[in-house]
C-alpha cells in the first residue's frame, strides 16, 4: 500500500517550512491521515486548489515513513462558498475540527459520509444549523463508540419510552428504578429531541422543530458528552457565542 488513491475532506491545513502544507484529511477509506504537500503554498502549484479547507476531493496520497506525500488531487466540490457566509463559516469550522478531533486513523466511512451531507445541506440553506449541528454531534458520537441509549435503560437496560435523566457515565436514559447519579436532568422535549436526532438522517434532522430553550438544553448535554470523550474541546464551539453562552447557566 504505499500509494493510495481515496476520496477524502480537507479538514485543517498548516503552513509548513516555506512552500508546503501540512494536511489532515478525513479519507473514504482510511480515517483521517496527516499529509505533506509540496509546494502547494504557491498559487501557481498543481495542489494550491485541492489543498484549502474545506476541499472535497479525490487524493493520490504516496506513504512515506511518518506521513503521506500528496502526488496529485481532484476537486470534486471545493466548498469554498461556504466560506463567504459567516454562519456556515463558523459551523463547517466546527463540524471539521470536531471530526479532527474525534477521528484517529481507524476508518469511518459513517462519519465521511454525514460530514460531505453536511456541507451540502448548509450549502443549500434549508436547514436550522443549530440543529443540524447536534444531529451531527450525536451521530459522531456515536461512530466513536460514544452512542447515547435512550430506548433502553442505560443502567439496567430496561425498555424506558423516555425519562427525566441522562447520565454521562453509562452514556443514556435512566429509569425509575435506577439510580440518578453523574448525570444531568432533562425536560421530556429534550429527550425525545435527542431521540429523534439519533434516528434519523442529517435531511431530515432539519425538519425537527424545537423551541430556543429546548435546542440549548440538548446542545448542553452533547457538549458535556464531547467534553468528557474527547481528547480537547473544539475551539471553535465557543465562536458560536450567543447560544453557547445562553447555555452557560443553563440547566446543568
Ligand atoms: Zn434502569
Amino acid at each position: 500500500m504505499s500509494t493510495i488513491k481515496t476520496r477524502g475532506m480537507v479538514l485543517k491545513v498548516q503552513d509548513y517550512k516555506e512552500n508546503d502544507k501540512l494536511l489532515w484529511i478525513l479519507t473514504e477509506e482510511y480515517g483521517k491521515v496527516t499529509v505533506i504537500a509540496k509546494g502547494a503554498r504557491k498559487s501557481k502549484n498543481k495542489n494550491f486548489s485541492n489543498t484549502l479547507p474545506f476541499c472535497f476531493g479525490e487524493y493520490v496520497l504516496f506513504k512515506g515513513r511518518t506521513m503521506f506525500s500528496l502526488n496529485e488531487g481532484r476537486i470534486i466540490d471545493s466548498f469554498q462558498d461556504i466560506l463567504d457566509n459567516y454562519d456556515t463559516l463558523i459551523y463547517g469550522s466546527y463540524f471539521n475540527e470536531l471530526v479532527d478531533i474525534a477521528i484517529e486513523e481507524d476508518p469511518c466511512n459513517e462519519i465521511f459520509v454525514d460530514i460531505i451531507k453536511a456541507f451540502f445541506l448548509m450549502r443549500n440553506g434549508a436547514v436550522d444549523l443549530d440543529i443540524l449541528a447536534r444531529a451531527f454531534e450525536i451521530k459522531l458520537l456515536k461512530a466513536t463508540g460514544y452512542g447515547i441509549s435512550l430506548e433502553h435503560c442505560a443502567v439496567c437496560g430496561n425498555k424506558v419510552n423516555n425519562s427525566d435523566y441522562i447520565s454521562f457515565q453509562f452514556y443514556g436514559g435512566v429509569c425509575g428504578n435506577c439510580d440518578k447519579r453523574y448525570g444531568t436532568h432533562v425536560s421530556i422535549a429534550a429527550y425525545n429531541g435527542i431521540k429523534f436526532l439519533s434516528k434519523v438522517d442529517l435531511e431530515k434532522a432539519g425538519r425537527l422543530a424545537l423551541d430556543e430553550r429546548t435546542k440549548q438544553e440538548i446542545c448542553k448535554i452533547l457538549t458535556t458528552f464531547i467534553e468528557l470523550n474527547y481528547r480537547r474541546k473544539p475551539k471553535s464551539l465557543s465562536l458560536l457565542t450567543g447560544f453557547q453562552m445562553a447555555t452557560t447557566n443553563g440547566i446543568m
